[in-house]
């Protein structure tokens, strides 16, 4: 089964061939980084004029790549929420043309779904149940996933995404859009014990985060330092926050697994292509018996490859949208 994904939910334009869920025959990536950087941030009404003037060809590119046609493909998935609603149009009025010219089916996929089944792309053997940290630059949940395209939330985040953090922090300490990679890099020469950051903990909901005040201490550190006029150290601060955020992030997953008797944990998101969070969350599973999951880089922060690995699970259930398909910028997970 061959599968054309598309996926435009927020600044990249990208498409991707899947076979059968987990074998990438081309995986093509359109960022628009470096335009949106110049404004701190996605300006909206910027990336839906990108994504309009990049589709096709980037569509083109990849069935080229897979060496294929719209005719060899078993049916067309796209991102159709949640995201920006300008942007996802865009993707999912692609996929509504190609699949009506062609007679394709069209499979409308959830991108955090297509975050989570990343994960199915280098580990063939993954199979639900497993319990998946998604960490990204919009949403930090703790979901069970029962069986294929079978979510159930058990935690997520009170105020901010962990990406959002990470990209705030970034911002508060002059490192730029967008801020993850960023402070992943300038944490490895500062001292994450230099500075105790806050690790928030909610009374009756053990697998919620917050991460809001944590963002609060790092501005109020600086603010202090500035006024004792003391050098803020940059590294230092990346570190310590970066270790608050992992700590939360991984003792939770842990206590969760535990308590819900997961043998197998698996993260998801842009945030999930940390480095340092992968080495906690490797170590914590391993000394408690679990098998631990990532994707790579390249499959964790936004692609299509990963809308087609969901859209090939969601194909096998007979999951059909029509013509009708809308972008649903703020669909939960789980909904359909
Ligand atoms: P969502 O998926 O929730 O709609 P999004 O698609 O914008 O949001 P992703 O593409 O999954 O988010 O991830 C982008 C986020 O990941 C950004 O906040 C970015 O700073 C963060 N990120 C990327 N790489 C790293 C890294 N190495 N360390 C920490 N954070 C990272
Ligand atoms: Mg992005
Ligand atoms: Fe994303």
């Amino acid at each position: 089964t061959f599968i054309l994904a598309i996926e435009t939910s927020c600044d990249e334009t990208a498409a991707a061939v899947v076979k059968n869920g987990r074998e990438v025959l081309s995986n093509v990536i359109s960022s628009q980084i470096e335009l949106h950087k110049l404004y701190g941030g996605v300006v909206p009404e910027i990336a839906s004029r990108k994504h309009i003037e990049k589709i096709n060809q980037v569509i083109e590119e990849a069935l080229d790549i897979a060496n294929m046609t719209f005719q060899d493909m078993d049916a067309i998935g796209v991102t159709y929420g949640p995201g920006l609603v300008g942007a996802l149009l865009v993707g999912v009025a692609e996929a509504k043309a190609i699949s009506f010219a062609t007679g394709k089916p069209l499979i409308g996929v959830h991108h955090i779904e297509g975050h989570v089944s990343a994960n199915y792309i280098e580990n063939k053997d993954l199979k639900p149940p497993f319990l998946c940290l998604i960490v990204s630059g919009g949403h930090t949940h703790l979901v069970l996933v029962k069986e294929y395209g079978n979510y159930e939330i058990i935690g997520k985040t009170r105020d901010d995404a962990a990406g959002e953090a990470f990209d705030k922090v970034a911002r508060a300490i002059g490192l730029g859009y967008p801020g993850g990679p960023k402070i992943d890099k300038l944490s490895k020469e500062g001292n994450k014990k230099a500075i105790t950051f806050p690790r928030a903990s909610i009374v009756g909901a053990p697998y919620d985060f917050s991460f809001s005040g944590l963002k609060s201490a790092v501005l109020n550190h600086i603010n202090t330092m500035e006024m004792k006029k003391e050098e803020v150290n940059r590294a230092d601060i990346a570190a310590a926050f970066q270790d608050a955020v992992i700590d939360v992030l991984v003792t939770k997953t842990i206590l969760a697994a535990k308590d819900y008797g997961m043998e197998k944990v698996a993260i998801a998101g842009g945030v999930a292509a940390n480095s340092s969070l992968r080495e906690a969350m490797e170590k914590e599973c391993s000394n408690n018996g679990i098998r631990f999951y990532h994707p790579s880089p390249i499959y964790c922060t936004d692609n299509a490859a990963m809308i087609g690995a969901a859209a090939y699970y969601e194909y096998l259930r007979g999951a059909r949208a029509g013509l009708d398909l809308n972008a649903v910028p703020n669909l939960k997970i789980g909904e359909r």
